[in-house]
Parts: C-alpha cells; structure tokens; sequence
C-alpha cells in the first residue's frame, strides 16, 4: 500500500487526475472556507460594535443626571471629573459637554486614523435645557479583534482543507485512480495473444460487498474480452472450414468450374487445368461453351449449350457427356453436371460445373462393344457378330435368289496341343489357325471364332454349292504345312461340315446346325476333311447335343455311381485295391459306359466337376472299407488331362483326403500317357505337389500313346499299367508277348510296379505271373462291381 505522504515516489503525483482533483478540492474549499471565515469574523465585529455602543448608551444612562446637576450648578470642575470618569471607561477615547449658550469642556481626544462611534445625548434640568453631551468611542479595539480573527481564522482554515484534500486525495488514489491506471495498463498491453489474460484489480474486500462501478467496468471489459476470444475462435473455426472447403475444391478429383450468374468462368480448379493443359488466364471470363467449341460445330454447341442453359433453370440440373480436347490435341470425354448456386435462396449467383473424366470408362465402353462382337483372342468377329452377318447374308440371298455356305471347322487334336503343350501353345496354334482360314476367303466372306476350336465361314452371294467346296478344299490344303508352335512342329488338320442356303437349311440356326453335324461326320471318317451336310446326319448331331444337355444335369441329378473293379496281387492273389469306374445312370440313356460321356465331359469341361465328385466319392469309399475290414486296400482313381490342367486339382484332392481322413498312401491316381508327354513345368509342379502329399501315381493304358519310357525316369510314378490291348493279345501275338515282358523289366528296372489290364484269361494271368508281373486287373476275376457286390466279391475270395 502507498504511502501517501512520501510523495516523491508517490504515484499521486503523477496522476493528473488526482492532482486536478485535489486542485479543484483545495479551490472550492478555500472559498467555502473564505466565505464562511469573512462572515464569522463580519459577525464577530459587529458584536464588538454593538458592545461599544452599548456602552455608550449605559454612559448616557449613568451620567445623564449628574452631567445636568453640575451644569445647572455650572460647575465646570465637577463636569470635568465626570468626564474623565466617561473616558477612563474602555473604548471611550474623548468626552465633551457644550453648555448653553456658551462653554465647552472636554476629556479625552479623539483619535485620528482610527474610526470611532460618538454618541449624543442632551443635558435638561428641571424643564430647562442646558447643553449637550458628544461622547466618542475609538473602534480601535474592534479593529484589532478583527485582524485577529482574520489571522486565526484564515490560518486554521486553510490547514484544515489542507490536511483533509490530502486525505481525499489518497482515498481517491487508493479506491479509484490507481484502478484506473491497472485498467490503462491492462488496455495498453490488450493483444489477441493475451486473450485468455483476464483482467484483475488489486482490490482488498471482502466477498459480499455490492458491486461497484469498477466492479461493472472490469465485468464489462472480461466480458468484452470473452466475446471477442470467442469472435475470433469463431473466425478461426469459420476460416479453417473455408480454408478446407477450397482445399477440397482446389484439390478435388473432379474437375470444377464456376461462372456468374451471366456464365463467364470465374474459377477453375487444379483438375481442370491439368486435364485440359489450359492456364487459368486462359478461361476467366469466357463462357463454357468455349471449352467444347473445337469438338462440336458452331450449331451443335450452341444447341447443346442452350439446352444446359434452359435444363438449369427448369429443372435444376443438367448431366451429361461432353468431349472436350487437351491442348495437346487429344479428345477426352467427361461426365458432366451442371447446378446453380443460390445464395439468396431464389436466383442463381453462380453456376457449378463438375467435370468427371470418363475417357477410361468410355475406352472399356468400346472395348465391351467390340468384346461382344470380337473374339480376342484371334481378333475375328464371334459368334454374335457372326449370327449377325449370316442373318443379313440370308436376307440378300433371299432377295437376290442366290445362295449362302455355311462352313463349320473344327481342329483335329487341338484338344492334345493344349493338353500336352499348354494353353500359351493352344492360343498361338489358335491364332495360326484363324489367320490361315481367313488367307483362303475373299473379301465379302466371314470368318467367326464360335469358340474352343470351332470356326464358322460363312460364304454369301453363292451363285452354284461348288464354290463352298473349292473353299473348303483350300482351307485343308493351307493346314497341311506344320505349324511352328513353342519351337515344335507340330500338325493340327480340320475337319469341315459344310450345309448351303437353300437347300441344307432355311434359317441360320438349321444351318449352323445342319453344318455342325456334317463337321462331325467329317471326324468321323477320319477327320481333315470335308462334309456337305446330309439329312441322315441329323440325327447324330441330336443325339450329341441331347447327351450334352443331359450329362449338364447329370451331377445335380446324382446319376453318377462308380463301380469298383478289384486289383489283385499275382502269386497269392491278394486283393491290393481296387480301380474306381465311372458310370452314369440316365433314366432316357439308360447305363451309360465312360467311353460314350467322358470325351464329352471333357471337350464341355464338365470333366472338372465330375472328376471332383469321383476323388471324393472313391475316398470316401475306401476309408469306409478301411474302417470295415481293417485292411490297407489302395483306391485307383483315373483323372482325365483336362483335370490335370485345373489349377484346383491339388486343392481338390487334399481337401478329398482330409474330409475324409484318408491317408495319401491309399489314394492313386491314374494318368494316360499323353498328359505325361508335355514335359512342361506345370505338370512338374503337379506330380510332385501330389507326390508330396503321398499320393501314388500310375500310368495308365501304357502303350496306347507314345510310350516314351525316358519319362517315367523323371516322374514320380510308383506304378504302371499295362493297356488291356497288349493283355489280351498275349496268347496269339508273339510280338506283344515280347513286348509286355520287355515293358514289365524295363518298368522293374525303374523301380515301379506293373499292374497287367484287361486279364480275361487263365493263361494270360500264368504268363504275366512268369514273367513277374505284380498285379493283374480283369474280367478273369470279376467286373467292376458297385459297392456292395464289391465287398461280398471280397469276403468271398478271402473265403474262397
Ligand atoms: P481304364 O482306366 O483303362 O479302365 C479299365 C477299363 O477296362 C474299364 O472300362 C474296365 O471295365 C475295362 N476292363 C476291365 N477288365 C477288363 C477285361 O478283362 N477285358 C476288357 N475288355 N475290359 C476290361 P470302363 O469302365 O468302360 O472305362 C473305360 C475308361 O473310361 C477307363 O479306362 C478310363 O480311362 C475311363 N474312366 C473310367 N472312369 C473314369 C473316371 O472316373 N474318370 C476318368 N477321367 N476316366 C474314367
Ligand atoms: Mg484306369
Ligand atoms: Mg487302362
């Protein structure tokens, strides 16, 4: 706390405010105090006055009768006693007694600076008038009385409202002025930084006490400081939610322009000018028309502009495609939409524009397009493109009277390119192919890939049948040469089935239809030929196609049974396994044998599936018999190549063994030779994978194919089984007899195991047994057997 008399260090004195204050307090006190001290001391004289006065009148009173006793005696001497008497009186200065008519005696003098107050009074005796008294009193005394009271006066005042401004003083310094100067302060070093700082007095009171104006002014200044923190935080939050906004735009994936309400372009965003390569400069102030100018006629983009224009207003929005050009020249699409911005609720102020670049979208639009027309693979048009020409072609021909071939081809042992040298190789053979048949067409014919192998000519305008056939005849000339595939040559012919608008069908679909079934005739006699269409062949084309539709259905239908036929080990002729064979029982076809429906399961890929359901179903079986009879019987299970090749098998046949617990060991899986010839990588992978997991694998109908023995070397094969042809020829041909001896040393040798197929003969069992072939498999014993003739089959020869 101040103290408030060291003024030198004193802030008072610096406060302008208190030192005016204290001016204006020591002025106006001074005069109260003036004022009140004049009339005191005015008040004081006067009573000094009246006193003398007063005593004058006593004067008269007292000496009035002895005054006219001695003049009536006119004794001058007593006179002059009695007036010495009057002046030794106080105040009284001077005495004087005028007798009638004449004589003047005197006491005192009056004095001279000084005023005075003179009384008169007359002297009677007895009715008879004598003379008259002047007495004269100095006021000499009241003068001095009133200096003094001026000095006393005077000095006590202004001490007082010294004493006391001072104290005024300091209490205004104390509860106000240095408040003010706190407040000052506070105001001087306000900044947006010190926001949060609240302003405090430095104030000792205690807490209930009334609000004050410094109270309501400090309130009022915190208060003015929280709303304008809470002003800016909102400015801040106002401004980051534009700053964002324009990021968003600014950076957005899809391009935006905005114009005015008269459509200049006020703003472009990033995307916009990176897909154009146009510069900002470029477009401010133009009208969006400009931007499709050079990809439509003047017409056109006004039209189309106008259109947007209107559609705004009315409905809102306007979306649509626009090509526009990038300053490089190229043309892109975009997927366009167009909105007003209201801001006042009613009349557009801007207008947006929103540009999504679909020119990926609309490339993948063309290539669907030309997808559904085109075959990729060979770039010919497909089979709906194909349908379609035919259709037009038999629409001329009809007015025209001429007439229309059909061509259907179908490669010959495409299937085993593919199988044996993968699908790469089937493609480029496919590719060779197409470009071949179409080198053999002039230009108003049609070449269509219908799919897998097949091919469809078609050869309009035809004025005799003759020509389709000279076609036809040059086509299987250009497949003669070999084809280069992978570094091999290798020798794919065609077999062709030719049917003719009018005459071999009225419509595409009998053509197409009639064609096919001559092609098969054609394979049929020994394919790299051609077949004009015969009515006759109808009806094996129908049955194929009935036995396709059927066979779709065959799984779902759960026509399929296998049967098991056993394999037994010569020398003591124990039951080693047996082989799973697949048969289908179809209520139209009746039984039907694997030879009739596997190449079709194949050649459609139902194969997949069907061979699915076999490895499950013959492991399900075999654990079955495991658990049974607690021997270690082997299930021999024939997988086609086209399985093979299913990028599953692997899959297929783990998750067969472990659904149903059987160990790999007791699985084996037959495979033709021809699948083994294709030493590519792929079946590498596969045989061991399969050898991993303990799988046995054969080699089944050895000696059909190539029978290559170098590739056994490299395989993991743990058997090999020799086809049922050379078993059944052993007692008359001495050559197969040879053979079968050689191929049973040799598979030895290799450390694989023989299994003899077909064994219908008691001689051929003895022969094999001579010369040590392990297992035998055949009629002798028994025909595959369903599961419960098996079982019965077996306990019968434990028995027997
Ligand atoms: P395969 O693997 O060589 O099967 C042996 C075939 O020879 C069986 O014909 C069998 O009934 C027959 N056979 C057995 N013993 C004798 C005999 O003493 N004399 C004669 N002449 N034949 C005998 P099937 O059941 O008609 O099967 C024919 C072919 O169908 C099988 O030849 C096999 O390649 C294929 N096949 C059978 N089931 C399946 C299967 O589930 N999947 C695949 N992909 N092919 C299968
Ligand atoms: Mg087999
Ligand atoms: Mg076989």
């Amino acid at each position: 706390m101040h103290n408030p008399l060291s003024w030198s260090r004193s802030p008072i004195i610096r406060s302008p405010l208190s030192l005016r204050l204290l001016g204006l307090m020591v002025l106006c006190s001074s005069i109260f105090t003036l004022v009140a001290a004049a009339a005191q001391i005015w008040v004081s004289y006067r009573s000094d006055v009246a006193n003398i006065e007063q005593r004058l009148s006593v004067i008269e009173a007292g000496y009035r009768n002895s005054l006219a006793s001695s003049a009536w005696a006119i004794d001058q001497e007593l006179i002059g006693v009695q007036l010495e008497g009057i002046t030794s009186l106080p105040d009284i200065a001077h005495a004087k007694v005028e007798l009638e008519p004449e004589g003047v005696i005197r006491a005192g003098s009056i004095p001279e600076n000084n005023s005075t107050a003179t009384h008169e009074f007359e002297l009677d005796y007895d009715g008879e008038h004598l003379g008259h008294v002047t007495v004269t009193a100095s006021l000499q005394g009241a003068w001095a009385n009133l200096r003094r009271n001026v000095r006393v006066i005077l000095t006590t005042q202004s001490l007082r409202t010294f004493f006391l401004s001072l104290l005024l003083l300091w209490i205004f310094h104390y509860f106000v002025a240095r408040h003010l100067t706190t407040m000052a302060n506070y105001a001087r070093r306000f900044t947006l930084q010190n926001l949060n700082e609240p302003l405090v007095l430095e104030r000792h009171s205690r807490p209930p006490r009334r609000q004050d104006e410094l109270d309501h002014v400090t309130e009022a200044i915190n208060s003015m400081r929280e709303r304008l923190r809470e002003d800016l935080e909102r400015q801040k939050a106002d401004e980051a939610e534009i700053r964002k906004l324009s990021m968003a735009l600014e950076q957005s994936p899809s391009s935006v322009i905005i114009c005015d309400r008269t459509w200049q372009i006020e703003y472009a965003n990033n995307k916009f000018l990176q897909l154009t390569g146009l510069r900002m400069e470029d477009i401010i102030g133009h009208h969006p028309a400009f931007l499709t100018a050079d990809t439509l006629s003047e017409e056109e983009n006004r039209e189309l502009w106008n259109n947007v224009r209107l559609q705004v207003q009315r409905v809102g929005v306007w979306q649509g495609e626009m090509q526009r050009t990038r300053d490089n020249g190229e043309r892109f699409w975009e997927q366009v939409v167009v909105t007003p911005i209201r801001s006042d609720g009613e009349h557009p102020s801007h207008y947006l524009i929103l540009g999504e670049d679909i020119s990926i979208r609309k490339r993948y639009e063309q290539q669907l397009l030309r997808q559904a027309n085109y075959d990729i693979l060979t770039g010919l048009p497909n089979r709906m493109l194909a349908l379609d020409r035919l259709k037009l072609a038999l629409a001329q021909a009809r007015r025209d009277q001429t007439m229309v071939g059909v061509m259907f081809l179908d490669l010959d042992n495409f299937k085993h390119v593919n199988d044996t040298m993968g699908h790469d190789a089937g493609d480029n053979m496919l590719i060779e192919a197409s470009r071949r048949i179409s080198a053999c067409l002039r230009g108003t014919s049609t070449v269509a890939r219908l799919g897998g192998d097949e091919f469809l000519v078609i050869l309009p305008t035809l004025a005799s049948p003759g020509a389709t056939e000279q076609v036809a005849e040059r086509i299987l000339q250009t497949f003669v040469p070999p084809f280069h595939i992978a570094g091999q040559e290798v020798f794919v012919s065609t077999s062709i089935g030719i049917a003719i608008y009018p005459g071999d069908g009225e419509n595409s679909t009998n053509l197409l239809q009639n064609a096919d079934a001559a092609m098969y005739e054609a394979k049929n006699r020994g394919k790299s030929a051609f077949q004009r269409f015969a009515p006759e062949m109808k009806e094996v084309s129908q049955e194929r196609l009935q036995t396709e539709s059927l066979l779709r259905r065959a799984l779902e239908m759960q026509e399929f049974e296998l049967r098991f036929q056993p394999i037994l080990r010569l020398g003591d002729s124990r039951i080693m396994g047996a082989e799973a064979l697949l048969r289908w029982n179809n209520p139209t076809l009746g039984m039907v044998p694997p030879d009739r429906f596997i190449p079709l399961a194949e050649e459609t890929g139902l194969i997949i599936a069907i061979g699915r359901w076999v490895i499950r179903e013959a492991c399900r079986t075999v654990s079955r018999w495991q658990k049974q009879t607690g021997d270690p019987v082997i299930m021999a299970v024939n997988v086609s190549p086209r399985q093979f090749r299913d990028p599953h098998f692997v899959e297929t046949v783990s998750a067969a063994l472990q659904e149903t617990g059987l160990e790999g060991q007791y699985l084996e899986l037959e495979i033709t030779e021809r699948l083994i010839l294709d030493n590519n990588l792929e079946t590498d992978r596969v045989l061991r994978e399969l050898d991993a997991m303990g799988v046995r694998l054969s080699v089944d109908d050895f000696g059909t194919g190539y029978s290559a023995l170098g590739y056994l070397k490299n395989y993991p094969f743990d058997t090999l089984k020799i086809d049922k042809s050379f078993v059944g020829d052993l007692n008359r041909d001495s050559d197969d007899t040879a053979l079968v001896s050689a191929i049973i040393n040799m598979a030895h040798s290799l450390g694989l195991k023989v299994v003899a197929e077909g064994v219908e003969h008691q001689d051929q069992l003895e022969f094999l047994g001579t010369e040590r072939c392990d297992y035998a498999q055949g009629f002798l014993f028994t025909h595959p057997l369903n599961e419960r003739e098996f079982l019965l089959w077996c306990s019968n020869h434990v028995d027997g």
